[in-house]
């Protein structure tokens, strides 16, 4: 079966990119690209600005209501304000979202809740597969090896990455933390220098490195009496988001009304 799918912030880095992999997904159909009213990309086809040879008859458009009427499910990645409004549609239009705009405030977090509670929906910070399921093998492992392993975050970016650590660096160490029953914040200590002591039990180190042009590498390092274990995920590019996003699509559609997350859709929690 197809799945229908619209795309809002079309003309956007994700929304581009999403649209590349709807195109190629045979089980799948652009059913709408949507952008605000005024942007300069409206009436342009979706395909050729997703990069793609050829046209899709598909243009831009600032419709919502239309785009709504002819789509199965919305993958939004567009901005908190543009999300708020786009979910109120979806809720009166009974339309399942998947969203991934993040720095959402109060306002757009209570739609995405006030969706979940009509519709299906799933929300995530990062739809990449492979740092879901590395969150879910970090949790295992830290488990199953015990407290004398002890644990180090490790992640690279490019040299514009402005803030540290990122975000999905600081969810790994939630993670890993509550897997052993530690306080997040207070096991974190960030990178050492100096006279800092021998490394105290239940620490959590987090180094950031920066450099060249990586996508984005994180790996937790496991260290035992006598034994190393490291689990790495490295991430070439956005398209790994658009590629969780339209298999979020997919799955979302026909489930029951609720609020769900990529592990959920990965079937993690299991
Ligand atoms: P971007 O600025 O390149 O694209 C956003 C697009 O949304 C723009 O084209 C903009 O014109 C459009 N837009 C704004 N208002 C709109 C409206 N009212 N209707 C329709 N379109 C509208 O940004 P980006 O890099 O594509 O990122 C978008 C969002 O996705 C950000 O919040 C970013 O942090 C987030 N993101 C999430 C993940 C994840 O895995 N969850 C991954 C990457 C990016």
């Amino acid at each position: 079966m197809t799945t229908q799918i619209a795309v809002h912030g079309a003309a956007g880095r994700m929304g581009r990119s999403v649209i590349a992999v709807v195109l190629s997904d045979a089980q799948a159909r652009l059913a709408a690209a949507i952008e605000r009213a005024g942007h300069a990309a409206l009436g342009s086809d979706a395909a050729l600005l997703s990069g793609a040879p050829e046209a899709s008859g598909v243009a831009l458009d600032a419709d919502v209501e239309r785009a709504l009427e002819r789509c199965q499910v919305v993958i939004d990645f567009s901005g908190p304000e543009s999300t708020r409004a786009l979910l109120a549609r979806c809720a009166e239009k009974r339309v399942p979202a998947v969203v991934g705009t993040t720095g959402m405030d109060a306002a757009a977090r209570e739609a995405v809740q006030a969706l979940a509670r009509v519709v299906p929906v799933v929300f995530a910070a990062n739809f990449s597969i492979g740092v879901n399921v590395l969150w879910a093998l970090c949790e295992r492992a830290v488990q199953l090896c015990g407290d004398d392993f002890d644990l180090e975050v490790v992640e690279m970016h490019h040299h514009h990455k402005v803030d540290a650590p990122s975000g999905t660096a600081l969810k790994l160490t939630d993670v890993i933390a509550r897997a052993r029953g530690l306080e997040p914040g207070a096991a974190a200590v960030h990178g050492r220098s100096g006279l800092v002591g021998a490394r105290r039990p239940g620490e959590i180190g987090m180094h950031a490195l920066r450099g060249g042009d990586v996508f984005g590498d994180h790996t937790l390092v496991m260290a035992g009496p006598g034994e190393r274990l490291e689990l790495t995920h490295r991430a070439h590019g956005r398209e790994i988001f658009a590629r969780g996003a339209v298999r979020a699509a997919h799955w979302v559609v026909g489930r029951p009304v609720g609020l769900y997350d990529m592990s959920d859709v990965l079937g993690l929690k299991a």
